[in-house]
């Protein structure tokens, strides 16, 4: 057993059957044995994103993936809109605009989520649009933004639909192909209960379209090469994470068995738990509108509570909990539920974070 919980939104503790696979011996990447499992993982990953296409695997944190998504398919100039509702929201129009992209920011309040009729605004007055950036599972404050609505927006047009899921892939309901999402990614470290290194791509035809004539510099993130390797031999190009790939490999298995629908389930279940009860300490929800809650984390808040110094208080004790960002970096607590977490868990963490609370009444 590890000595703290981590209730944070990735990485999560590790399963114990996964630290047995990821403290074996690793087997070389370009063997028959390295290239089955490569094949099982991307059918596995496609069942997870919902999509009859190639799943590619990065070996880079979540953040490489997001490069990639924009170096792929972007060209110098191109204009695209970035829908911002928390600090990955702004990381990700701020790759863009680093690599020359003529970036529109949709900027809203933390804890609000986006609005369709801005979104549907910034089209009609933009008929050069070429994509959108959206998170679907804000993880700086828990929001939950609607894709299939801006699936229903971009699929009849040349706008690409770029989805970064890193934290909200398996824990909340997607479907790729279902709602027209054009690339979508996500990360080993947050709902697939295994260390930070590896992160997914999926990519639509529209999308590989527009990769044909991509004019971005890349080397490491090209797509084109993890599309070549992987048709050519079930390889990566560069020698990836291998350990990672196989415990992997577990944790697909697992996911698939559990079914992708009880896993959303168990834990929607789990975040109204933690909800009720933060509520009975008198805390009160950020994102107040239910639908856009993340099933990945809750960030709760309570006047007159500096929240800062209880994290701090709780990690001594054994649970490692994360503040918020910029205007909430103070007040806001946000209790990560992504790795395998009981209710009993929630229990115990409970007692101790009341204990705490009091301190300061
Ligand atoms: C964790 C996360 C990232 C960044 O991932 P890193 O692995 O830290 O690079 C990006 N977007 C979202 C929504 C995340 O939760």
């Amino acid at each position: 057993m590890s000595s703290k919980l981590l209730l944070t939104p990735g990485p999560t503790n590790i399963p114990e059957e996964y630290l047995e696979i990821l403290g074996s011996d690793i087997i070389h990447h370009r063997t028959p044995k390295f290239r089955e499992i490569m094949k099982e993982n991307n059918e596995n990953l496609k069942k997870i994103f919902k999509t009859t296409n190639d799943v590619a695997i990065l070996t880079s944190s979540g953040t490489g993936s997001m490069e990639a998504a924009i170096v792929n398919f972007f060209s110098k100039g191109d204009k695209v809109l970035a829908i911002n509702t928390g600090y990955f929201g702004d990381r990700f129009r701020k790759i863009g605009e680093i690599y020359g992209l003529n970036m529109i920011n949709l900027q809203y309040e933390f804890g609000e989520s986006y609005n369709l009729d801005d979104v549907k605004k910034v089209i009609a007055e933009n008929p050069d649009l070429k994509g959108i950036l959206a998170t679907h599972s804000e993880t700086s404050v828990g929001i939950l933004n609607n894709i299939k609505a801006l699936g229903d927006l971009t699929k009849n047009t040349e706008i690409l639909l770029v989805v970064d899921t890193i934290s909200g892939l398996v824990v909340n309901e997607f479907d790729f192909d279902g709602w027209h999402v054009d690339v979508a990614i996500a990360g080993s470290q947050k709902a697939f209960l295994i260390p930070p290194g590896l992160a997914f791509v999926a990519v639509s035809d529209k999308a590989k379209k527009a990769m044909e004539t991509s004019d971005l510099p890349k080397y490491y993130f090209d797509l084109k090469q993890y599309e070549k390797y992987f048709d050519a031999s079930a390889e990566t190009p560069y020698t990836p994470a291998i350990a990672l790939i196989l415990a992997l490999n577990q944790s697909l298995k697992d996911l698939v068995k559990n079914g992708i629908e009880n896993t959303i389930n168990q834990k929607r279940d789990l975040r109204k738990y933690v909800e009720e009860k933060a509520q009975k300490l008198g805390f009160e929800l950020l994102v107040k509108n239910e639908e856009n809650r993340t099933n990945t984390l809750i960030s709760v808040y309570r006047e007159g509570i500096i929240i800062k110094s209880v994290i701090t208080a709780l990690e001594e004790k054994g649970y490692t909990v994360t503040g918020g960002k910029g205007k909430y970096a103070e007040s806001l607590m946000r209790i990560g539920i992504l790795g395998q977490i009981s209710k009993e868990q929630i229990d115990d963490f409970f007692v101790i974070f009341e204990e705490e609370i009091k301190k300061q009444l």
